[in-house]
């Protein structure tokens, strides 16, 4: 059968795809150390575990409203209210079948073929096909780790063009774990003003910040901005959630509205029962301290570990739960792989660690670890990276 241009083009998620081999390999029985998925390893906690077995006893299984259960769109408005001061009124949010499909839909709803979407690079993995999808262009805007991976107005501006329909902002960042400051924004944001794009704000790992850093929700610090602004999230990091599958957009009701007809006649809505479970997991107010400070203790012992490694160099991450140290000056090296890409390969099947190379993200040169496992995990996991780099650091 034929298969679509727009299916052809695919390229498959590799952090998905380094998982997965993560995964075969321990079936066959091989002692494999995954620093690859996205995934927090603490269990969905059990009061929302109880509220969707609650659910299903009561009957909870039929279709819903394709925006979402009213109770669950009251409750995202109440806790973004509450939690960074923005108003949205309940028919603003979309609850979706979490951040991707939030994000897809989003874009569906406001381009054209052919516009042009920025994206910060280095970037998280779908969006660039997710843009692609949808007909238009990603926009690279290369960021650094000298400047902290902040996308500096300066350099985002000589790339807005005519064609110019939006910018993804990732902040906490996935793979670099940049936390954007105001400053940075604000630029974003006048150029938005300025051009007429619209901002797509993902702020998923919003709830993760350490030493100190702020997490600026983008419509609540600029809400002249708000017309032009999509706030996307999900329960799926924050809450330890991600194989429930709920999100959600918060946008101007046209966008909304868009987003709740491409959902009603794509997905028709997003599971009763997970809805159920998010709406515990708002309302009661779970206890994030306890999980994101254990990431904070990881955090620095996973980049005090790799920085000790010679040729690796790792900025610490001010938040989400990701190392991405730069391996440029191993490659190539005294027998070393010549690419981040075969690093990854060959640390996967000679030490039996899974990491994420930076091609993935359009970075080639870096690799990226989450630290979203357990510290024994990360112990031997370094200690195995380090073993194997070893031979090569000694001719650099
Ligand atoms: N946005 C970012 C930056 C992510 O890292 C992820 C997951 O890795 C997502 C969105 C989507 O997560 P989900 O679809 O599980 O909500």
């Amino acid at each position: 059968m034929h298969l679509s241009e727009a299916v052809r083009g695919i390229t498959p998620s590799m952090t998905i795809g380094m998982d997965d081999r993560a995964r075969q390999l321990r079936r066959q029985g091989v002692d494999v150390i995954s620093f690859a998925a996205g995934e927090p390893d603490f269990d969905t906690p059990d009061a929302v575990k109880n509220a969707a077995i609650a659910a299903i006893r009561e009957g909870f299984t039929k279709y819903t409203g394709p925006a979402g259960i009213p109770e669950l769109r009251a409750a995202v408005a109440a806790h973004l209210k509450e939690t960074y001061g923005v108003t949205y009124a309940p028919d603003e949010i979309v609850i979706t079948a979490a951040g991707k499909p939030a994000l897809y839909f989003a874009l569906q709803a406001i381009c054209e073929p052919g516009d042009e979407v920025l994206l910060p690079i280095p970037a998280w993995v779908s969006y660039a096909e997710q843009v692609r999808l949808v007909g238009a262009r990603s926009v690279f805007v290369p960021t650094d780790a000298a400047s902290g991976w902040q996308p500096l107005p300066d350099r985002v501006a000589p790339l807005v063009s005519s064609r110019t329909r939006a910018i993804i902002l990732t902040s906490p960042h996935n793979p670099t774990g940049a936390v954007y400051d105001r400053e940075t924004l604000d630029g974003i944001v006048r150029l938005s003003e300025r051009h007429g794009f619209a901002l797509l704000s993902d702020e998923i790992y919003g709830s993760m910040v350490y030493d100190g850093a702020h997490h600026i929700c983008v419509p609540a610090e600029w809400p002249s901005a708000r017309d032009r602004i999509v706030l996307l999230n999900s329960m799926s990091k924050t809450y330890a959630m991600t194989g429930w599958r709920i999100g959600y957009a918060a946008a101007p009701r046209p966008i909304a509205g868009a987003i709740t007809d491409l959902q009603g006649h794509l997905a028709g809505n997003p599971n009763s029962i997970a809805q159920k479970a998010a709406l515990h997991a708002l309302t009661a107010h779970v206890d994030l301290r306890e999980m994101v400070a254990e990431y904070d203790r990881r955090r620095r012992f996973m980049v005090g570990r790799l920085n000790e490694i010679a040729g690796v160099s790792c900025g610490m991450p001010r938040g989400a739960f990701y190392a991405f140290p730069d391996v440029q000056e191993l490659l190539g090296r005294g027998g070393a792989p010549a690419t981040s890409l075969a690093l990854a390969e060959r640390l996967l099947d000679e030490a039996h660690v899974a990491v994420v190379p930076g091609e993935a993200f359009e970075s080639p040169g870096f690799l990226r670890l989450s630290y979203a496992t357990s510290m024994e995990c990360i112990r031997e996991g370094t200690a195995r990276i380090a073993k194997l780099l070893a031979p090569y650091v000694v001719r650099v």
